[in-house]
């Protein structure tokens, strides 16, 4: 018989063309049943639902069937049935069966029964055949697709900005060296130092912590650009937040000043999670009973609100904005802080806000996310706009629930004089900076931008705790197995 092509699940599940014959091909999930009938569960990654494949036993060769086992891969060839024991609309009455791959079941280690968090990122490989992981990319996909409908309906431009670069004034964290040196014989300068200018690129260069420089001189020509792409940091941070492979998004916006940059960033983190709550609702349920689940025993008031409800709340409220001397002087005379609850307590102004500062804010104090503005320069990048007070920038982080700062950004500072004054300050040499500086001697203007962690707002959508759960092959240190 002529058959059509596959059909996918996620399709077949909201088919109303009963009695129709398929083709569904996918990895079977569980086989249960007896000598008369069998009910496979079969996944082809198209949704969290399993299609129920009815296997009438009689009318198959009983060592095919054996062969049907939790990870074997299978064509089906059957009719389309309306189904009244699955919880589901249809299911698939077999005609013909055809083992794609065996799976050798004794040393599959993907059992069907729940695995920890942490054994499945030992088999990373594998992982993705489970409902979580399956979930969390469909997700990460609609996410990405979110970010580049955001942007271009507002007529932003996507540049590509190099993964590898010679500049590390950035210094927003340590950075991962690129080089085809032979490592074990570099050649010296004739002051005994490295001598670069006998590497590939003439100069020593890293992998990027940020495309934001770049970003700028777009900006600068085009208006409104973004860029998403991946970053690197090579700290030793072994946090539930940090990778040491990340993609950033980064927005950069001709003529705007911090207020344009605030509502922008609030805008965009709503688009992306009303874009998850109305495209991604299945997905969503199962993460919201898998966080439900794993809270259980957890005392009431340390439980997480509901996924699905938390999104929602987000979406109903104004971001609170507030700038770092207020935060300051609502952390120090916090309960935590008096009462020495704090790991890094709060001095006063100056101090740098750690994870628990914000989340306090967010969580405790506040009870809504929160943009913190006007930081003391000290304890931010030299690029940022100075104010007239002479101490603080026109920075803003925002703060999110469970995650601390999901955004960090600026205004720009767009005088050269001051720009320059700040790099002397710090340190950073102008020589190397010169295609940056041009920006500000060529027709400057007020500018602003931010970054976003891609993998945070993926933290915050899936309400997942380990930043290595919400990227397929996480990269952290002594991590880079797949
Ligand atoms: P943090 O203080 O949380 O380490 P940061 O201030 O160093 O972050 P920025 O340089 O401001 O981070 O980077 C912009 C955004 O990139 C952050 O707001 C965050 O969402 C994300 N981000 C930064 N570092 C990491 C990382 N190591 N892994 C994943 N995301 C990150
Ligand atoms: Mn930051």
């Amino acid at each position: 018989m002529e058959q059509k092509r596959r059909t996918r699940i996620v399709d077949l599940l909201k088919t109303s063309e009963i009695g129709q014959q398929t083709n569904v091909k996918g990895w079977v999930r569980t086989k249960r049943g007896n000598k008369h009938v069998n009910f496979i569960a079969l996944n082809d990654g198209s949704c969290i639902h399993n299609l129920q494949i009815v296997v009438d036993v009689p009318n198959f060769d009983e060592e095919l069937l054996k062969r049907i086992t939790t990870g074997a891969s299978v064509s089906i060839i059957g009719e389309i049935c309306e189904s009244t024991g699955s919880g589901q609309k249809v299911e698939i009455q077999a005609k013909e069966i055809e083992i794609l791959g065996d799976c050798d079941v004794d040393k599959y280690p993907l059992q069907p029964k729940k695995h920890s968090l942490e054994f499945l990122r030992e088999i990373a490989h594998l992982r993705f055949r489970t409902n979580t992981f399956g979930a969390i990319a469909r997700v990460r996909h609609s996410m990405i697709f979110a970010v580049h409908e955001f942007f271009t309906k507002k007529g932003f431009l996507n540049i590509h900005t190099p993964i590898i670069t010679a500049s590390d004034a950035e210094g927003a964290g340590e950075m991962f060296k690129v080089t085809t040196l032979d490592l074990d014989n570099t050649p010296k300068t004739e002051e005994g130092q490295i001598d670069y200018s006998k590497d590939f690129f003439g100069k020593a260069t890293n992998l990027t912590v940020s495309g934001q420089l770049e970003g700028e001189l777009a900006a600068l020509a085009m208006g409104e650009i973004y860029t998403f792409g991946p970053t690197f940091r090579a700290e030793n941070s072994n946090t539930t937040r940090h990778l040491s492979e990340f993609w950033m998004i980064e927005p950069e916006m001709a003529f705007y000043n911090l207020d344009d940059n605030m509502d922008l960033a609030e805008e965009f983190l709503k688009y992306l999670i009303k874009y998850a709550l109305d495209n991604c609702s299945d997905d969503l349920k199962f993460l919201s009973q898998r966080l439900q689940e794993e809270e259980k025993n957890k005392k009431a008031d340390e439980r997480s609100m509901e996924l699905i409800e938390k999104l929602e709340f987000v979406l109903a409220h104004d971001f609170i904005r507030l700038t770092y001397s207020e935060a300051i002087d609502i952390l120090k005379n916090s309960k935590p802080n008096k009462k020495g609850k704090f790991k890094y307590p709060i001095t006063g102004f100056g101090s740098d806000l750690q994870s628990e500062h914000e989340r306090f804010l967010v969580e405790k104090h506040f009870k809504k996310p929160v943009i913190l503005t006007d930081y003391p320069k000290d304890i931010k990048a030299f690029y940022m706009k100075l104010n007239d007070d002479g101490n603080t920038v026109r920075a803003m982080d925002v703060l999110f629930p469970q995650i601390g700062e999901i955004i960090g950004g600026s205004q720009r500072e767009d005088s050269l004089e001051k720009l320059t004054g700040r790099m002397k300050e710090m340190d950073i040499p102008e020589e190397e900076m010169w295609w940056y500086l041009d920006t500000r001697r060529f027709g400057s203007v007020e500018h602003s931008g931010f970054g976003l962690g891609f993998e945070r707002m993926m933290l915050f959508v899936t309400g997942m705790g380990n930043i290595r759960d919400v990227i397929p092959f996480p990269r952290a240190p002594k991590t880079a197995e797949f």
